[in-house]
């Protein structure tokens, strides 16, 4: 086992150091609340990771901020100017498997920003695994933040960009949300865009299938089955997305990975985990890959009642990507399975300004869909398409912004009509 206290105070600091800067393409990283800087290794074969980690706080009111972090790693080395105070427990809500920090920030003096450092290593899971998803073996690194692997902001709903220095020895596909280099010593992952959790893999092992906008990397212990037709829900999602968000797009280049496991399924940005596909058809395909995709310009809080403009729109871009893609009877079936799934259903309205849950799966995957359906049918096709690329390219967080949209597109009548619609 290797000794991890004197990795955290040797090998990390030298890995901070030496760490390649960025040259002229250094990315840009959107403004999020906060700022990870990783140095990570990396000890598959041991199922363990060491790891050094320089958070910084960009929120000048904050007065406390509380980190969860996995309990297998012990207690994390807390410093930094911005660490006025530290108290440490074992979460009960996840059975002791999850470690708080809960930090007293430093002031901040003049809006400016607090920097908090961990450092920390060991095995990362000890016990046999029940996540479907985390894995650190000498196959595969994938992590979520379902294993808490890094410090994770306990309010689960602040925005991050990181850009993450990993040290592993050996060839491994390394595949991430934004920008990812070689490095003499590993990879860099650079995620710019600001999302809830930092997304990558490392696979050892995998089959790659590169095209113009995307790459997929085919895990499974035998790779192959379907892969021609998830290359055409894929060529078919981002030729459709591409074309209807016109100044809105293009996607960036999209990673897929296709895995084993029955279950798991996810998506980061456009990093998109796919379960195995054997026994997927080529709508179900279609129907995933461009929900997925369209995520993109979703930007309503997804923790409320708007979150049904995020998941409703991207479902309904997606069945109209399979319109495009399968014909009309197709996407006419499958709406009309939506409606048979709500028959009988006792539901809450998808909007009105007194709601303050976030709805219903019945709601957003089915109803909201409905009724973007029947916004299409009153508008007519090709003024509802104008109205969505508009939703893309303003990236609409709120209903009200939404009405406003329709009433500028249409008329205040039709905007009346789908409050009344989405109040139902
Ligand atoms: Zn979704």
């Amino acid at each position: 086992m290797p000794n991890w206290q004197t990795l955290l105070a040797t090998g990390l600091a030298s890995l901070c150091l030496n760490a390649p800067a960025f040259g002229a393409d250094a990315p840009l990283y959107d403004d999020a609340p906060l700022h990870y800087i990783g140095s990570v290794e990396f000890k598959p074969d041991a199922g363990a990771m060491g790891a050094g980690w320089t958070v910084i706080v960009k929120e000048p009111d904050l007065d406390t901020i509380d980190f969860a972090l996995n309990s297998a790693f012990g207690t994390a080395i807390v410093s930094g100017p911005g660490v006025q105070a530290l108290t440490t427990r074992l979460d009960p809500q996840f059975d002791g498997a999850v470690r708080l920090y809960s930090i007293d920030l430093t002031p901040s003096m003049n809006g400016s920003d607090r920097v908090v450092k961990f450092a920390y290593g060991g095995p990362l899971f000890p016990e046999e695994l029940t996540l479907p998803i985390n894995t650190l073996n000498a196959n595969k690194i994938e992590l979520t933040v379902d294993s808490f692997w890094f410090p994770f902001d306990a309010r689960f709903e602040t925005d991050l960009t990181a850009d993450l220095n990993i040290r592993i020895d050996g060839d491994w596909s390394a595949v991430g949300v934004g920008a990812v280099y070689r490095t003499p010593r590993g990879y860099r992952f650079a995620q710019d865009a600001p999302a809830l959790d930092i997304a990558f893999s490392l696979l050892s092992n995998s089959v790659k299938v590169m095209a113009d906008g995307y790459v997929i990397h085919d895990a499974r212990t035998e790779p192959g089955a379907k892969m021609t037709e998830l290359s055409a829900a894929l060529e078919g999602c981002t030729t459709y997305l591409n074309a209807l968000s016109g100044p809105a797009g293009p996607l960036p280049q999209a990673s897929v990975i296709v895995t084993d496991r029955p279950e798991g399924g996810y998506s980061r940005g456009t990093l998109i985990a796919l379960t195995d596909i054997e026994n997927e058809d080529e709508e179900g395909l279609h129907q995933f890959i461009c929900h997925e995709l369209a995520h993109y310009w979703s930007k309503a809080n997804a923790g409320g009642p708007e979150n049904w403009i995020n998941e409703g729109i991207a479902d309904y871009l997606a069945n109209m990507a399979i319109r495009d893609a399968m014909g009309t009877d197709v996407f006419d079936a499958r709406m009309a399975r939506y409606s048979e799934q709500l028959s009988g259903e006792a539901l809450p309205p998808i909007w009105s300004p007194d709601l303050t849950e976030r709805p219903p799966y019945l709601i957003m995957y089915r109803a909201a869909p409905m009724v973007l359906q029947a916004l299409e049918q009153r508008m007519g096709e090709v003024a509802f398409a104008t109205f969505m690329q508009r939703v893309m390219i303003d990236r609409v967080r709120t209903t009200p912004d939404l009405l406003a949209l329709v009433e500028a597109l249409s008329s205040a009548e039709t905007r009346d009509w789908f409050e009344a619609q989405l109040a139902e």
